[in-house]
């Protein structure tokens, strides 16, 4: 009787620790996402219910200090479900510098989903750092390097004062080299955008010697990471770890290189509003359609999609500690 007794709440105990591990397990981490730009504004709310009820939490990712603000806010508003990434897209740095500009021309890369009305602002470490000590706050970025973009960079640079391509670039590195230092001093993961010219490795290189392991042994999360293989080799040895997104669903060229990636380097992303998976090609992304991509990377990475979930679960607690 009292064994019965003392056997029923040990038993129904072990039932809840028991469901509660199974639900853990089933959560995803959206790493890498974009909820609070303007393109959710109608039905911000049902995306984020989709994404709970799909399992589905998520980072939102800042590109300069109005958008990570937004960020900031919504995950205040989900303290349980949403966290923040503040930082300066690369393909901002041309912003507000007319001391190196032709004229008021400059070249960004404005983009109707990320803010309604342009709302250009120069790189100030003063105004990101009091947003990045937030709490709320698990990472710095998007930052990096974009040389994609550089020849459309260059243009916009006045004529015989800024030195072209290598202009823009050194401006890149340096507005970068701040935000890990930041993210070094607070001790929070490095989000990092990095994306080379055509047909070359040269931002990972770039990147590769800026920001050596020893100086930054912080998480350094190389995100929407497209390497080929002889890159991605140096970037693992180097200690990265790298968010896949939905292209990984419908272009098989990068499956050599995720072969190679160690599992517990590997969180998943769906970058959205860009870049739905396969199935939802041309649509706005949204976290709840990341499923696809976490099937197709376990599948890539011969694991099973719940082991493999149960691994990106546990990298991604510990790179943004939450
Ligand atoms: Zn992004």
């Amino acid at each position: 009787m009292i064994k019965g007794f003392l056997s029923r709440p040990s038993s129904a105990l072990r039932l809840a620790v028991g469901a509660k591990l199974i639900f853990f397990m089933k959560y995803i981490i959206d790493s890498h996402s974009h909820i609070q730009f303007p393109v959710y504004d109608s039905d911000r709310s049902d995306v984020i219910a989709r994404a709970l009820e799909s399992g589905v939490k998520m980072i939102a990712v800042g590109t300069q200090i109005s958008t990570s603000e937004a960020g900031i806010r919504l995950a205040k508003e989900n303290p349980e479900n949403i966290w923040a990434s503040v930082g300066y897209h690369p393909s901002h740095v041309l912003v507000g510098r007319s001391d190196i500009l032709v004229g008021t021309a400059y070249v960004w890369h404005h983009d109707r989903n990320e803010q309604s009305e342009a709302e250009p602002e120069k790189f100030d470490i003063g105004k990101l750092s009091k947003l990045a000590a937030d709490p709320m706050v698990v990472a710095i970025g998007e930052c990096g390097l974009d040389y994609f973009r550089l020849s459309e960079s260059e243009k916009s640079l006045a004529p015989g004062r800024a030195g072209g391509q290598a202009k823009v670039k050194s401006l890149q590195k340096e507005v970068f080299l701040q935000q890990a230092e930041l993210a070094q001093k607070l001790n929070k993961a490095l989000m990092i955008h990095c994306r080379p010219a055509k047909g070359t490795d040269d931002a990972y290189e770039d990147l590769l010697s800026m920001i050596p392991d020893e100086k930054f042994p912080i998480p350094k999360i190389v995100h929407f990471y497209v390497g080929g293989p002889e890159i991605t080799r140096k970037l693992v040895d180097a200690g990265f770890y790298f968010t896949l997104g939905g292209v990984v669903t419908f272009a098989r060229d990068y499956d050599g290189s995720i072969r190679l990636i160690p599992a517990d380097r590997i969180l998943l992303e769906t970058d959205c509003p860009y870049v739905a998976p396969k199935s939802r090609r041309g649509k706005r992304n949204e976290p709840s359609f990341i499923r696809e991509t976490a099937e197709t990377v376990a599948r890539i990475k011969d694991m099973g999609t719940d082991d493999f979930l149960k691994l990106v679960y546990v990298t991604s607690r510990k790179v943004f500690r939450i």
